[in-house]
Formats: C-alpha cells, structure tokens, sequence
C-alpha cells in the first residue's frame, strides 16, 4: 500500500498508468461503460510536472469533449490522487503514420471522424471501439460467472462455430460489458477474424433512425452487416414499440448468422423477459446458448476485493478483505467503487489498511453508499417469507411441508451464499439446526438453480433483485 501520494513516482510510466486507471475507473462509477469506451479508450496520462497534467488523446474532437465535459472531474480526481495542484492539459497523440500491420479494420477517413448523428450511421466501428484493459486476464471466475466465462472463452477458440449466438444475461454490474470485450480483445490478438464491432444496441438504434432520416441505409447496412464478429450489449433496449428496427437488427442478425459470423449478445434480463420483442428476435436469441450470470457469492466477492485491491497497490489482510466483502453489494461495479473510494480515503488521511481503519472509514457519515446494511439474515429472512407468503416461526420449525421446506431451504442457501455465514450460525439462526442439514439445504437449493429448476431459480432472481 501506498501510504502517501509523494510515494508515486510521476516520471515513471508505470506509476502514471495506474494513477490514470485510477481516474478511468472512478469516472466509471459516474458515467456508463459505453460513454467511457467512446471517449477514454485510447487516453493517456502522458507526463506530470510541477503544475501541469498532459493528457493524451486521438483526435481534435474527442479532445474538445474532454475539455468541455470531463476537465473538472479528472482535475478532482489527479488533484486528489496526486495532492498536487494541477492544470490538466489535453493534447492530441502523435500517431505513426501508418499503422504497423494491416489494417484489422476499415481506417475512418478523417474528414469522418467527427462523430455526429447525421453522419454516425455511414461510419464503419473505428478500429479500437473495444475497451482494451478488459480482459480474460483480468476477470475474476467464481460460480456466479464459471459457465459465462468458459462460454466465452469457447467462443474465442472457434469463432462462429462454438456457441452462436451466445446469450449472456445477468444484472448490472456482473461483468456482462467486460465479457464482451475480453472476446473482441482476444479475438484481435489471435487474429482468427478480422472485422470485430462492439456496441451497445442503443447505438444501432440511433444509427438505424438517422440512416432513415439522411437516407443513408447503404452505408448503414455495410457498417452492420459487413463484419465477422459482432458483439452487441444491452439487447434489452431493443424491446418496446420498435417494430421498424427491431426488423433491420433480426436481417443483420440472419446476415450474419447464415455466414457463420459469431454474435455475442448481453442483456440485463433473459430473451422471453425483454419487452415486446418480436418472437422472432427471441426464437434466434435462444438458439443459441443462454447463459445467465448471477450475483457473485461470498467467496467470488472476496478474491475480486482481493484482486482489484492489489491491482491498486492496496494490500489487504484476509480479515480485512472479508470485512468488505461483508460489506459490499453484489454488483461488482459497486465493490470496484468501494474499493477506490476506500483507498482515496487512506490515502487522504495517510492511514494503512487495518481492518480498524477500514471499519471506521465505512462507519464514518460519509460511509459509501455502497455499504448495504440490507444485507443482513433479517432482511433475507423477511423478503424469502415476503417472495412465499411464509412466517419466520415456519421457517424455523420443523414442518416438512415443500411449501415450507423449500423457503427454508432457499433462505439456507442465502445466508451461505450471499451473506458468507458459516453453516453452524445459519443452524442457530434457523431454529437450532444442525450445520449438515443447513448443509444439506443450501446445496439442493444450489442444485436446483444449476439445473434452472423453474420455481426455485425465479424464487432467488426475485429475491435478489430486492437484496441488492
Ligand atoms: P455489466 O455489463 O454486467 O453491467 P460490467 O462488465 O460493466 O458489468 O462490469 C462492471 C465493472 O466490474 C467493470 O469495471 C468490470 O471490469 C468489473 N467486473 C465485473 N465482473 C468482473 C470479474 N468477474 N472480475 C473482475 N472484474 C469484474
Ligand atoms: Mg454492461
């Protein structure tokens, strides 16, 4: 850990690039993933002096925007990072004059590279629209997203031919946008195809509005269609009253399809949930392999504290990392903000990551948001016999009833899973059980979600969406 800022080294590139991970990813937190991807994904913290921060970027206009909107909040956060009182400066990257190898994609011509919406729809997907630090690597494997990540890892091997279309689904923060993008990356590494697009489907729809607009569904089309590999998030927003659009992505999707390209989708919820999505659409989505990624448990939260702690130079003792991980919401965006936070706090006060420390910076009044004091026995408790119109003393008595023992089981499983309570306290928490039973209990309840066993996996969806 880093005790004081004076610690960083600012002309070694090492200690600007993390200091630079460190802004992207507090602005994260603020800001979505696709609006990070289109105007951070090739910035640099070029040099720091006595005054003066240069921040590096690709073109005039993605400077412009830098300047206008985000100056402030990155000025805060290197100010805060650094105790320096720094001006921030953008310049514009030198680039090679060629690109070292041929091109993977199609080059923007640079009249072109302004985006703007009429003209958005004619513009091929700029070669580096992935985000390049999300990676295989880097993303933490636990049950929640086992099935989700070796899908994906699949699909790198043999693109098009493994699982297609690949459908991942999942709540917000699970990791769902890194997945995407760790495939692009590998597919651009291991060059098995060529023309890769990533974009959020909202995209699409804006585009598709404007190419009807300006007449553009030429290039609209060749800017969708003529790929080999597309990785599209947040499908969800293609649902509602979208008929005519909803048409064109079902076409792109069978274009490529019948060509053998890989598509990879992510949405927040299952096909059959999205709202008014045409049959069609949700017969195709399915016919692939669904895979659902589910709120990370106990364990998987403690090795991504553990993980991105240290990636923050930030070492935590295992009580230490426990205690957070008790602490922390199940999105994991949360617990990447939680852990920046954690550490911008110690470093602001210069103190070392003791479990004392950290239990008072998270009791303090300015305690994240993200401390979830709803993650307690009583709220699972009171939200399982809500979800099964149970009573706490059924719970724990001994009926053997499948409408009591099944809520009983759940609410064991929960406790293990979510909460990370050891078998012998969920015992004594539900009726002075012994610790095989709640064993027992929690692992049938496991079962049944692998299985996606109807009543029990929408039981626990519901549950945890109230949870967290
Ligand atoms: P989603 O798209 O499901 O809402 P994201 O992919 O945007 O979630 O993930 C939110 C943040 O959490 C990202 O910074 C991502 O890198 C991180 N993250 C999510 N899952 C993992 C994981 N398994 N290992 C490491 N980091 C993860
Ligand atoms: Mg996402």
């Amino acid at each position: 850990m880093r005790n004081s800022q004076t610690e960083y080294d600012l002309r070694s590139q090492r200690d600007l690039k993390q200091i630079w991970q460190s802004v992207l990813g507090q602005l994260e937190l603020k800001h979505s993933a696709s609006i990070i991807n289109t105007w951070f994904n090739n910035t640099k913290l070029e040099q720091i002096d006595q005054e003066t921060a240069i921040i590096t970027c690709r073109s005039p206009y993605t400077k412009d925007i830098l300047q206008k909107r985000y100056q402030q909040t990155i000025s805060d956060y290197l100010i805060k990072l650094t105790q320096k009182d720094l001006k921030i400066k953008f310049k514009i990257e030198e680039q090679p004059t060629k690109p070292a190898k041929g091109p993977l994609f199609d080059q923007i011509p640079s009249h072109n590279s302004h985006p703007s919406n009429n003209i958005s729809s004619t513009t091929p997907f700029p070669q580096h629209n992935l985000i390049t630090r999300y990676s295989f690597n880097n993303f933490v494997v636990g049950n929640c997203n086992r099935v989700a990540h070796a899908a994906a890892l699949a699909v790198t091997q043999q693109p098009g031919n493994a699982y297609n279309p690949l459908f991942i689904y999942g709540g917000s923060g699970m990791g769902k946008t890194h997945l995407l993008h760790a495939i692009g990356n590998h597919l651009v590494e291991s060059k098995l195809v060529e023309k890769i697009a990533y974009f959020p489907v909202e995209t699409f729809l804006n585009d598709f509005v404007n190419a009807i607009r300006f007449n553009k569904t030429v290039p609209f089309r060749k800017k969708y269609r003529e790929n080999d590999c597309l990785l599209v998030d947040d499908i969800q927003f293609l649902g509602g009253d979208k008929v005519s659009t909803q048409e064109e992505f079902f076409h792109t999707f069978n274009k490529l399809y019948s060509q053998t390209k890989q598509i990879v989708i992510c949405s927040d919820r299952p096909p059959s949930e999205i709202k008014q999505l045409t049959t069609r659409l949700v017969t195709r989505f399915a016919g692939g392999l669904m895979v659902e990624i589910t709120p990370p448990d106990f364990e998987t939260r403690l090795a991504i504290i553990q993980t991105k702690a240290s990636d923050l130079g930030l070492e935590l003792n295992t009580e230490t990392a426990e205690f957070i991980a008790q602490c922390a919401g199940s999105s994991i965006r949360e617990i990447e903000g939680l852990i920046l936070k954690i550490r911008s706090e110690l470093l602001v006060q210069d103190l070392s990551p003791t479990l004392g420390t950290i239990k008072n910076l998270l009791n303090q009044n300015h305690a994240p948001e993200q401390v979830k004091k709803r993650l307690t026995p009583e709220h699972i408790f009171q939200l399982v016999n809500e979800q099964f119109g149970t009573t706490m003393s059924q719970l724990c008595g001994r009926g053997r009833k499948a409408e009591i023992v099944v809520p009983r089981q759940i609410a064991m499983y929960l406790l293990r899973n979510d909460l990370g309570l050891n078998l012998e306290l969920i015992g004594e928490l539900i009726g002075g059980r012994d610790h095989t039973t709640i064993m027992h209990g929690s692992e049938k309840i496991s079962r049944l979600l692998q299985k996606k066993t109807r009543p029990v996996t929408e039981a626990v969806r519901t549950i945890r969406h109230q949870l967290y």
